[in-house]
């Protein structure tokens, strides 16, 4: 099986169902928050906030687009990919603040292979947008489960939010992890504390 996204697809519209972001009434929104909050936006220092600020968001919600690149297992590997600590930032749904933080990805191969450094972008895929951190943990560990057919696949992600350390319960340094599992890493448990122990997170799901 080989599939490809041609670059400069619009992976934006194509996986999150998005609309083409109108900045410009992103940046009136912006100012009208701010001002709405009290904030003084007329200084010099603000003057360009909400422009940036509508920038900033796009940014967060826009994945770049990438080649899906899925190669034939022809060397018949059979142990797990691990891939570790992939930087993520991610926007909470509920308060669209970030959650920021690290992902552990592994599969045990089966027909197909992917490119390493894709792993990092099916992560980056579903980061950017509105989420929640026990939804994108599944989305990973589905997506690669339907595009590799593999054996399994393992994803931990272990982020902290914003929404939590800086406000609300102000838990400061606290963090969140969930893993989603399928296949032989979900039914065999040598399978999934070899996931564990190379992930280097250690403890048992
Ligand atoms: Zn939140």
């Amino acid at each position: 099986m080989t599939g490809t996204l041609a670059a400069g697809t619009d992976v934006t519209t194509l996986l999150t169902g998005r609309a083409a972001p109108d900045l410009a009434a992103a940046e009136a929104a912006a100012a009208a928050l701010l001002t709405a909050l009290g904030v003084d936006i007329s200084t010099p220092a603000m003057e360009r906030t909400p422009a940036r600020m509508a920038r900033a968001f796009q940014e967060l919600l826009t994945p770049r687009a990438f080649d899906l690149t899925v190669f034939p297992n022809d060397e018949g590997y059979r142990q797990l990919v691990i891939e570790r600590s992939i930087p993520f930032t991610s926007l909470c749904e509920h308060h669209m603040l970030a959650f920021t933080g690290h992902a552990y990805v592994a599969y045990l191969p089966g027909p197909n292979i992917l490119g390493l450094s894709k792993l990092a972008r099916v992560i980056e895929m579903f980061a950017c947008r509105p989420q929640v951190q026990e939804r994108m943990t599944q989305q990973v560990a589905d997506w690669l489960n339907e595009k590799l057919s593999p054996q399994g696949v393992g994803v931990v992600l272990v982020a902290e939010h914003l929404c939590m350390t800086l406000r609300g319960a102000r838990a400061g340094g606290s963090e969140t992890v969930t893993s989603a599992l399928h296949g032989v890493l979900l039914d065999d448990h040598r399978a999934r504390e070899e996931f564990f122990a190379l992930a280097g997170i250690g403890g048992r799901p």
